[in-house]
């Protein structure tokens, strides 16, 4: 269990659609709204609007002037998604050259894609707590915001304006729906099956083994954690990286998360909440770079509706120390 924001809702239709299906086949999608509520303090909180027009007025009755600088921050945030989703999220990735097309270098060229998210926000807003807003969608990439790109300004396109949705049923329906067009397909699904090792023949992989099970195959795609296939179930002379090197890698911060089960309903909470409480503008990165500092935590919690209430607790003394 982990995801329950559903951004970027065109992926799972263009996936869908290859099988032509639409999500709709499977699932009812809900626009939540308001998207979520963001706690500063106990009883001080922000519901933020699903709606782009009362989004722009919320962060006009904020800061002056922020309505026409959110136009301004969304439009381009707008480029970079299109281009994203158009140039990049389908590429292969293998050479540099793919990515040599002139509507990606316009971009380039056009909008600072490579200065830190932090400066672009600052750079649109002056109020710390809108900072934290615009800032909040990157923590999902798993750096501080001084550290990603402003390119992945396309997050907040995603978050703010497209909006955050719910399969209803819970996230498990994707799961499901990707299930059952695989095996449409004449897949065989196998669960519970830990690989141990591959076998290399002339550098291609044509076993997969677990404990009780040899698996003839074609070809491998390896969804799980890179470090875990390259050190843990790949043989040493067919691994890419070194242990030296692993460890010299500064990892993406990991979660401690509790699922609590309650029988009544909680009052005051939304569909997602997020509770900055104690967060100043250096918190992220300073727990980012890795300083020693008072565990500050930074809790998302979930309540799907009408279902038992799960609290996700993103615990930021590890989630940035
Ligand atoms: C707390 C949390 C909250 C998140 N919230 C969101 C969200 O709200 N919205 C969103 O879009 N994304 C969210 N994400 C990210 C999202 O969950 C991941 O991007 C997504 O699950 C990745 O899917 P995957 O299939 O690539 O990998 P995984 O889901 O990691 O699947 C890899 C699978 O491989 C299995 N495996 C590992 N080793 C082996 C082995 N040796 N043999 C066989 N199987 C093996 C694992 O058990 C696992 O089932 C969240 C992630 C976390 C951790």
């Amino acid at each position: 269990m982990g995801p329950s924001w559903y951004w970027m809702p065109d992926i799972a239709e263009n996936f869908f659609n290859v099988f032509a299906k639409s999500s709709l086949d499977f699932y009812d999608l809900k626009k939540i709204s308001p998207s979520f509520r963001i706690f500063f303090e106990k009883d001080d909180y922000w519901d933020v609007p699903s709606e782009p027009e009362k989004l722009y007025d919320f962060f006009e009755r904020t800061e002056t002037g922020a309505a026409k600088q959110l136009q301004k921050f969304m439009k381009q945030a707008s480029f970079k998604y299109d281009a994203a989703m158009k140039h990049l999220l389908y590429m292969p990735s293998l050479t540099w050259s793919e990515y040599l097309k002139w509507p990606l270098m316009k971009g380039f060229l056009r909008y600072s894609l490579f200065t830190s998210f932090g400066k672009h926000v600052r750079s649109y807003f002056k109020h710390p707590r809108l900072i934290h807003l615009m800032e909040f969608p990157v923590f999902f990439l798993g750096a501080s915001p001084k550290k990603i790109p402003a390119l992945y300004s396309l997050m907040n396109y995603s978050g703010f304006i497209q909006g955050t949705w719910y399969p209803m049923g819970g996230m498990y329906k994707m799961i499901e729906a990707i299930r059952q067009i695989a095996v449409e397909k004449g897949a065989k699904i196998f669960t519970s099956s830990e690989i141990n090792e591959f076998t290399v023949n002339a550098s291609s992989i044509t076993n997969c083994k677990t404990k009780d099970t040899v698996h003839e195959c074609e070809a491998v795609i390896a969804s799980t954690d890179y470090h875990h296939i390259d050190q843990h179930v790949l043989q040493e002379p067919h691994r890419s990286y070194s242990e030296k090197y692993w460890n010299s890698r500064i990892m993406a911060p990991s979660y401690l998360i509790f699922y609590i089960g309650v029988n009544k309903k909680i009052p005051n909470i939304l569909h997602h909440n997020l509770f900055l409480m104690k967060m100043s503008s250096s918190t992220p990165g300073r727990f980012m770079r890795n300083q020693n500092g008072p565990p500050v935590p930074y809790f998302i919690s979930v309540a799907p509706p009408k279902l038992i209430y799960l609290l996700l607790l993103q615990v930021v003394k590890t989630f940035f120390s």
